[in-house]
């Protein structure tokens, strides 16, 4: 099998703007996942707002299996166009990893069809207890517990106003009493998508290595598989 080609998409501006935010992330969230994903052994590359096209050019897509996303407060400045091309790629086999604050993003509304995403929300230091709910999902392979323990995150609640995931791999319990549906695949034209919602951006999170594992394990499920074609539009001839 040829080597799974990432990019890590990153808004990067709390690195930038918020000391907290930069000790935690000295290479940016980006280089963070990027640097694990690469000692995992993917190809791995990253991409950013401030970039031409935010870094997303059509070669760059062209060029990518899988595609993660982190955004949080510059969602309005993520341009149309660039997410027209990254949703024509999803319809055409790229994967999709949506992380935290990214289920506000343009992207992923357009491609759960819902204008929202939204949830209930509050930065509070609770204690955090995904519990994975399918552990013969792929995303699930390796964990050595039925749960992920954060002893620290941003608390998410339900409602979130998602359609019904396909699968659904972690449901958290938050501290303050809120529960979440945390770990929830999709699969979009050609393509799948995961949301994985840890990952506020002044907790460690992504230096956890149980959250590591399910995000490399992520990439893998998401990326493109050999497949047959998928024939569409009107067929002329009978088949029997
Ligand atoms: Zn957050």
């Amino acid at each position: 099998m040829s080597t799974i080609r990432v990019t890590v998409w990153n808004e990067y501006l709390h690195e930038l703007r918020s000391e907290e935010v930069a000790r935690v992330y000295p290479e940016g969230i980006h280089g963070c996942i990027a640097g694990f994903l690469k000692n995992a052994g993917f190809d791995t590359r990253t991409a950013t707002l401030k970039e031409p096209e935010n870094g997303l050019t059509q070669q760059v897509l062209d060029e990518t299996d899988v595609l993660f996303w982190w955004g949080h407060i510059a969602h309005g400045q993520v341009e149309d166009a660039t997410v027209e091309r990254v949703y024509r790629r999803v319809q055409d086999g790229m994967g999709l990893v949506v992380l935290h604050s990214g289920h506000a993003s343009k992207i992923f509304a357009r491609l759960m069809g819902t204008n929202t995403g939204d949830l209930k929300w509050r930065e509070n230091h609770e204690k955090q207890i995904l519990w994975c709910v399918d552990s013969a999902h792929p995303i699930a392979e390796g964990l050595t517990q039925d749960m992920i323990i954060l002893e620290h995150e941003e608390t998410y609640g339900e409602p979130f106003q998602i359609p019904a995931p396909d699968q659904l791999v972690f449901i958290s319990w938050f501290s303050g009493g809120d529960v979440f549906r945390s770990g929830c695949c999709y699969h979009r034209g050609k393509s799948k998508v995961f949301y994985f919602q840890p990952g506020h951006e002044t907790f460690p999170t992504y230096h956890n290595e149980t959250v590591q594992r399910v995000l490399i394990n992520a990439a893998r499920w998401a990326a493109p598989k050999a497949g047959p074609p998928a024939t569409t539009g009107h067929v002329p001839e009978t088949w029997v």
